[in-house]
């Protein structure tokens, strides 16, 4: 996709913190950290949301779940983290291309979204 910044960033044409790259998946630092560890795992494919996965990529969804716990623990997560994949406008996703957030480095995260 031409102008979606992920693509970019996949590409090499925009900058990231980068903390780890293969043929298909790229996880690097979120700009805007909501914890001491915040950083996002991508696949390279551009594919708009979770809403828009297809067979097709299960394999690759596969690897990406797979990779998450092992980056997590690589970069001190020890005690859990917390994965959140924003879905759509109501999901508050801002960037439409699949990321998988990992979130942790904090003894607790605060608790989930409540109602109201
Ligand atoms: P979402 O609301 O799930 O689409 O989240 C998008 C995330 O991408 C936010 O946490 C942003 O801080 C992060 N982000 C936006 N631009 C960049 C960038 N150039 N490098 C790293 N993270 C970014
Ligand atoms: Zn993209």
């Amino acid at each position: 996709m031409e102008n979606c910044i992920f693509c970019k960033i996949a590409r090499r044409e925009i900058p990231s913190d980068k903390i780890y790259e293969d043929e298909n998946l790229l996880a690097f630092n979120d700009i805007n950290p909501a914890a001491p560890i915040h950083f996002l795992l991508i696949p390279k494919l551009h594919i708009d949301s979770l809403s828009d996965v297809q067979d097709i990529h299960q394999t690759l969804l596969g690897k990406m779940l797979l990779l998450a716990p092992q980056l997590a623990k690589e970069r001190g997560c020890e005690n859990g983290f917390r994965t959140i994949i924003n879905t759509g406008p109501a999901g508050g996703q801002e960037i439409f291309h699949l990321h998988f957030h990992i979130i942790g480095g904090r003894d607790r995260l605060p608790g989930m979204i409540h109602s109201g």
